[in-house]
């Protein structure tokens, strides 16, 4: 018999194309076999059934995002249960509050983040993160003019730390990290991220 609801066998992932680290996402998200979706314009959201925002510039995004009112729409998709992944300065633009300077963001996570808070000397390292026992182990992370999660709320669920901090959280389908998977060769995070 054939099922009535078939699921799809892959996502038709949008991949915010403003500003930033975009291509290296829409590369690794074809690596997995799904299909990457340029968003520029509140259009582009259509149909997709994934959201990634990548890292670069947040304040440039943002300022992006207000002029072509794409706020509210993004912010839409990102509650409405579909997988959602910020990387840098996209986890900046996911969280409740951002410091150094305040600005807006879309407010979908609860969590505090400081940006450029790793300062001068370690405005870029790459480490690799433990995960004992877990999925993750070993995982190298790539940290560039990284934002720091200060403060993260009861729904708040830490994945990876690097040292105390926290540097991959997820409420539900909603993720984020502080570091760009998308640089390295390994797709773990966001093949986890696509199966939620
Ligand atoms: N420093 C950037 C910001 O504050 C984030 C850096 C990045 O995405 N690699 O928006």
């Amino acid at each position: 018999m054939i099922p009535t609801v078939i699921p799809p066998a892959t996502h038709s992932v949008g991949v915010l194309a403003i500003q930033g680290n975009w291509a290296a996402h829409a590369r690794a998200v074809s690596a997995l076999g799904h299909q990457p979706v340029l968003v520029k314009a509140v259009e582009h959201l259509t149909g997709i059934t994934a959201l990634l925002l990548p890292g670069g510039e947040s304040s440039t995004m943002l300022h992006f995002l207000l002029s072509e009112d794409l706020l509210g729409p993004l912010t839409g998709f990102c509650r409405s249960g579909r997988p959602v992944f910020g990387t840098c300065a996209g986890a900046i633009l996911l969280a409740s509050g951002v410091t150094a300077p305040a600005q807006r963001s879309l407010g979908v996570l609860d969590m505090t983040v400081e940006r450029n808070a790793y300062g001068r000397q370690r405005e870029s390292f790459i480490t690799r993160l433990a995960d004992p026992g877990g999925d993750l182990d070993a995982l190298e992370a790539v940290f560039i003019r990284a934002p720091v999660i200060r403060r993260t709320g009861p729904g708040i669920e830490v994945l990876l730390r690097h040292g105390e901090t926290p540097v991959l959280v997820r409420s539900g389908p909603v993720w984020a990290a502080t570091f760009h998977p998308e640089m390295t060769a390994d797709s773990r995070v966001l093949a986890q991220v696509l199966s939620t």
